[in-house]
């Protein structure tokens, strides 16, 4: 039997960190996990590190270091604290593989870290591909690090190209659900509250993703992302809406024929495959039914009532630190929606605004990545009402 791959898995107490420990815990042998990192969920830490048994655990807030500590310390598991810790952290020589979970633009540095060290990296961390896909893509090749993605339908794109890649891609259709806006307009979006925004029709994800996936933008980071990870025009990246969310996105080559992914939607399937990858692990997730399903249909998105989407694509046709703004200005939006201190319309009128309003950068180094997304989250913070 080969040697168990050795895990850190960052953000381990969110939605993807936790299903990731599921898919670990379903295939003993598989895996072994080293390191854990949170931000300030210190029970839940705890409670995973008990399980697992990682060499070293990282709680991001340093409020939370000492309550962790004395629980894990008497159980020979070392605890560091701090953003920049996780990054440090991530370099440990028993480490073969990173799971990049974190949420935002607070992934990307660890993110940069795990590539530096040589890493392999399952990265379900779009907005570090968002914010800085040049830099991380450049990094990946020169350390000969492989990025294997974890989001579903950019799983599905890399399934439907395993055997092709020397076959030239066409284009690639991104399946979006329409979350749970799907067929409204405008005027019924005005007043609408972050608990019916928080409803997702087909999938249980973090508070932020389910968001995005409300207002479209989630769709718009995953065009950026795709253009990234399969080296793709915008002309080539098409979205299609499929409420049912069983065609997870399809490939078509330049013979016209086209490759489609499906299954159940269960973030564990594309976890475990970025995980396991090259082998396809058995697994006991329930099974797609045919006849459950008589029509998988599908729609074109609306773009007008949904503008986080076309403005996605402006910032990926333009370049250089658009993308860097975008994505701040987005976080800061979003969490104001959260916090029920903006409206739901509101957030890409703010993300447009903030866009105009940063200063662009054709060739941005790291430097002036987080300087721009400094400046963008400002801009957007002064236009919360
Ligand atoms: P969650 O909000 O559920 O979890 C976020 C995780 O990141 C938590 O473990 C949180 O810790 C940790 N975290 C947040 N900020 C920091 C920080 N500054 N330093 C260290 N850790 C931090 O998010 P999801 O799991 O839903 O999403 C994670 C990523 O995966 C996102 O980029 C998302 O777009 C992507 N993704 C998610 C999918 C899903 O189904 N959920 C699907 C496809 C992609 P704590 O709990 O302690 O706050």
């Amino acid at each position: 039997m080969s040697q168990p791959t050795r895990l850190a898995i960052l953000g381990s107490t969110g939605s993807i960190g936790t299903q990731a420990l599921d898919v670990v815990a379903a295939n003993p042998g598989q895996f072994s996990v080293e390191l854990l990192a949170a931000n300030g969920n210190a029970d839940l830490l705890i409670k995973q590190a008990l399980q697992f048994k990682p060499n070293a655990v990282v709680i991001a807030d340093e409020k939370k270091y000492a309550a962790v500590k004395e629980v894990l310390l008497p159980h020979d598991i070392k605890v560091w604290a701090g953003e920049e810790a996780i990054s440090q952290a991530v370099e440990l020589e028993n480490i073969d593989m990173v799971l990049a979970a974190i949420v935002g633009y607070a992934g990307l540095r660890s993110t940069l870290a795990a590539i530096r060290a040589g890493k392999q990296v399952a990265l379900a961390n779009k907005e570090t591909l968002v914010v800085a896909g040049d830099l991380v893509t450049q990094l990946a090749r020169e350390k000969a690090v492989n990025i294997y993605p974890v989001d579903s339908e950019h799983s599905a794109i890399f399934q439907c190209l395993a055997g092709e890649f020397h076959n030239p891609v066409e284009k690639i259709y991104l399946t979006a659900s329409g979350g749970p806006f799907r067929g409204k307009k405008r005027a019924d979006l005005a007043q609408v509250t972050k608990q019916q925004a928080l409803k997702h029709p087909n999938w249980e994800m973090g508070a932020k993703i389910t968001i995005d996936s409300a207002t479209l933008m989630n769709k718009g980071l995953e065009v950026i992302e795709a253009k990234w990870l399969f080296h793709l025009r915008p002309e080539q990246i098409d979205i299609i809406v499929h409420p049912q969310s069983i065609i997870h996105s399809i490939v078509q080559f330049s013979d016209g024929s086209m490759k489609a992914q499906m299954g159940l939607p269960d973030m564990r399937l594309p976890i475990q495959y970025a995980l396991g990858y090259p082998k396809r692990m058995p697994s006991k997730f329930e099974r797609f039914d045919f006849l459950e399903y008589p029509a998988l249909t599908f729609e074109q998105a609306d773009t007008e009532t949904f503008r986080c989407l076309p403005l996605a694509f402006e910032a990926l046709k333009k370049g250089g630190n658009a993308a860097c703004a975008l994505n701040a200005a987005n976080e800061i939006a979003v969490a104001a929606f959260l916090q029920e201190k903006t409206g739901f319309l509101r957030i890409a009128e703010i993300i447009e605004n903030a866009m105009a309003k940063t200063t662009f950068i054709a060739k941005p180094s790291y430097d002036d990545y987080v300087a721009t997304d400094a400046e963008a989250r400002q801009i957007a913070q002064g236009l919360i009402s």
